[in-house]
């Protein structure tokens, strides 16, 4: 487990980056971005030949998006069957950042792999890949998580019931659970849910506004590139092509919106890189809403969505009464 530098304001990254660097860290308008996604998915390429594994994008998120996790009431209730559902409380690990946890939405993996003859030190920025046909979105019972026409899946923290649905769905099982917060409390304290699922939002709020997601603002080494998705794609190609490089979430899960371009095939660094809860892997993954079985649990859970569409109606109501809070 490993601490995170929780000190780190804008005006800190400023002076510890140098006048250089500084221009870059400046609010940077994203105009182009903003227009595109109306027309077009944006999507990030993350050319990991440049990461150096600094955590600057690891600090910078969890900075700008600290009023968005979650502050879990307790005693937490005690649920009925209390075997059926495992407290996942994270409220006092606020600092780990070696693993995706609800504070922490982005973690560096890093991993050592020799390939052709040289040794490569390579560091992974990792988060949400923001799929083009998320499954976490698709099939969650409640409707709680929702793909936005530019590209970007959230999670809605005042729906989401804590089911982890989309955690079991997602390929890399992204989402994580807090106990003891969110609508479940106000609701079914003892019988439903768990809690609330935190995952990387790609800073909607400031892609709304026309600025970068924080993790992109502040790296120090450009490692990623925001744009259209078709632009990306054509980027992460040329970078491939001219150096003999490997790409990844183009046709993973039947593509994402987070392409990564490597000097190393991906299956070698999915073999070097610790996996396992909060940490994801690098696997190929098919398109899992093109499973039939995946398309048949879908199926099975569309009953519950007229009792979901009756819980998130109390849900809005409740949670703009007593929070004040519109996430939409
Ligand atoms: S992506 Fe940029 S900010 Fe993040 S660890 Fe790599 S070099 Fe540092
Ligand atoms: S990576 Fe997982 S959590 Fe993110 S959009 Fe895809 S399925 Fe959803
Ligand atoms: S896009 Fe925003 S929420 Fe997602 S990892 Fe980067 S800084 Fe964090």
């Amino acid at each position: 487990m490993t601490v995170k530098n929780k000190g780190i304001s804008r005006r800190n990254f400023l002076k510890g980056l140098g006048a250089g660097s500084a221009a870059m860290l400046l609010p940077s308008a994203l105009p182009a971005v903003a227009s595109s996604s109306e027309t077009e998915e944006i999507a990030t390429l993350l050319d990991i030949s440049k990461c150096i594994g600094c955590g600057e994008c690891v600090r910078g998120c969890s900075e700008v998006n600290e009023s968005k996790y979650p502050e879990p009431k307790k005693p937490f209730p005690v649920m009925y069957p209390t075997s059926r559902v495992e407290v996942e409380d994270w409220s006092d690990k606020r600092d780990v950042d070696d693993r995706l946890t609800p504070y922490n939405w982005l973690f560096i993996q890093s991993a050592e792999v020799e390939y052709n003859g040289t040794l490569h030190e390579i560091n992974i920025p990792r988060r949400c890949l923001h799929c083009q046909n998320p499954p976490c979105a698709n099939l969650c019972p409640w409707g709680a998580a929702a793909k936005q026409k530019n590209g970007i899946t959230r999670i809605f923290d005042n729906v989401c019931l804590g089911g982890a649905k989309c955690r079991t769905v997602c390929p890399w099982h992204i989402p994580q659970r807090q106990t003891g917060v969110g609508l479940y409390m106000r609701l079914l304290p003892k019988f439903g849910g768990n809690g609330v699922m935190y995952k990387c939002d790609r800073c909607y709020n400031r892609i709304a506004e026309g600025q970068q997601p924080a993790c992109i603002e502040v790296c120090p080494e450009n490692v990623q590139t925001i744009g259209p998705r078709s632009e990306i794609l054509a980027k992460a190609h040329e970078l491939a092509d001219k150096n003999g490089w490997f790409i990844y979430g183009e046709e993973e899960n039947g593509g994402t919106n987070t392409i990564y371009v490597s000097p190393v095939p991906f299956d070698l660094l999915n073999r070097a890189i610790d996996k396992g809860a909060g940490k994801p892997g690098l696997q190929p993954v098919a398109d899992s809403m093109a499973d039939e079985e995946t398309l048949a649990t879908a199926v099975a859970i569309a009953p519950l969505a007229g009792i979901a569409a009756g819980i998130i109606k109390a849900g809005h109501y409740l949670s703009s009464s007593a929070k004040g809070k519109n996430n939409e």
